[in-house]
């Protein structure tokens, strides 16, 4: 497989500009065609001899990346410097399937890369090079059987460390009935622009949620794709253990968001794009920031409204923050929607209730949704 990945090891942690339960740190990872040759060396088999066993096309040929070994549930890893191992995976349709590298925490310079086979070649979708002590990553495809690669990449020092890979059922939906509070690594979209989310700057070890979380996550990614909309950006769910992000590093970034119930989701503005970025003049309050009155500007609260609605529609949403300012261009969106047919009028409450959408400072660049913790009732 192709290097070149840039490496940006985010040990630290940087407190966003709005206080502590705020932005995400910076990061960067690029996705592209790995294995530029793979379609020639698709042609033979690991053992020289033609492929031609008959396989769907989500299932890469034997070989298709090369020196890959078969992914077990538990794999010990020994990569030699500046080395890298690819461990293969063929996924079921309905698994979601779990990466997880762990390794001493003396050890920095590694990184875990996620490749899936796009019918023609392996496509890198993700990569993890952030942290001390562990790499996770995952993948999911309800189309059809599909084959992904986890490639440890060494760095300046050999490494050592195990690679366990978990599958487990998973299904799309904008409900949830059973196992809701399992906690998911959000998967890696296999394209942004279709999954509707884009988590190529996030600290992948702080992208597990709850089931149902991860679930209604995605279906608002999809409800915003279906519109024509650019990927929004779900960031800081909860570590991989349940605990806030930042827990790991002794930097609390949130005060709550543990367990995987809360996650924070960036806003789309009039230009059609939903980066992480302020909506409004911001002031100085006791908790940190707010919106100076009457200073909102390249807000889309029409899109907003929906994208918000996309999470109302699961039953399980108890509250979500957002700064007051950006809630009163909200409302008459929703209202606007909920008449034009576009929004389920029997959500809109929810916007004007003072519980479900409500005022928190330094929610002027994203909207903080949290799902309920309650057993989920039986039956519709
Ligand atoms: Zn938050």
């Amino acid at each position: 497989m192709a290097r070149g990945w840039p490496i940006g090891l985010l040990l630290g942690v940087l407190l966003g500009a709005c206080g502590g339960d705020d932005g995400p740190a910076g990061g960067a990872d690029d996705a592209g065609t790995v294995g530029a040759d793979a379609a020639a060396r698709a042609e033979a088999a690991v053992d020289g001899a033609p492929d031609a066993t008959p396989r769907p096309p989500g299932i890469a040929p034997r070989g298709a990346v090369a020196g890959e070994v078969a992914g077990e549930a538990t794999n010990p890893v020994q990569v030699g410097q500046n080395g890298e191992t690819s461990y293969r995976v063929d996924v079921e349709p309905g698994e979601h399937v779990a990466f997880r590298l762990d390794f001493d925490t003396s050890l920095l310079w590694v990184t875990l890369v996620v490749a899936r086979w796009d019918g023609t070649a392996p496509v890198t979708i993700g990569a993890d090079d952030a942290g001390r002590g562990l790499r996770v990553l995952a993948g999911f495809d309800a189309d059809g059987p599909r084959t992904f690669w986890a490639t440890v990449q060494a760095g300046p020092v050999a490494f050592a460390g195990t690679l366990t890979v978990t599958r487990t059922p998973f299904a799309d939906g904008a409900q949830c009935s059973a196992d809701c509070d399992r906690l998911l690594q959000l998967p890696l979209p296999n394209d942004p622009a279709r999954d509707g989310y884009d988590v190529s700057a996030a600290i992948m070890r702080y992208q597990f949620g709850r089931r149902d979380l991860v679930m209604f996550l995605r279906h608002a990614g999809q409800s915003m794709s279906d519109l024509g909309k650019a990927p929004f950006h779900p960031e800081d769910l909860s570590q991989w253990d349940g605990q806030p992000p930042g827990t790991d590093d002794g930097v609390v970034r949130h005060l709550s968001h543990q367990r995987g119930k809360d996650v924070d989701v960036s806003l789309y503005g009039l230009d059609g794009d939903a980066p992480w970025r302020s909506y409004c003049q911001t002031r100085v309050v006791t908790d940190g920031y707010e919106c100076v009155p009457a200073t909102v500007q390249g807000f889309d609260a029409d899109i907003n409204a929906l994208l918000i609605a996309a999470f109302f529609e699961s039953g399980r949403v108890t509250m979500c923050f957002l700064d007051q300012e950006l809630i009163a261009a909200v409302q008459p969106a929703a209202a606007r929607a909920a008449a034009a047919g576009t929004l389920d009028p029997a959500l809109l409450p929810l916007y004007s209730d003072g519980s479900h959408l409500q005022h928190w400072p330094n929610h002027h660049d994203h909207v903080h949704v949290r799902v309920s913790e309650e057993a989920t009732p039986a039956g519709p």
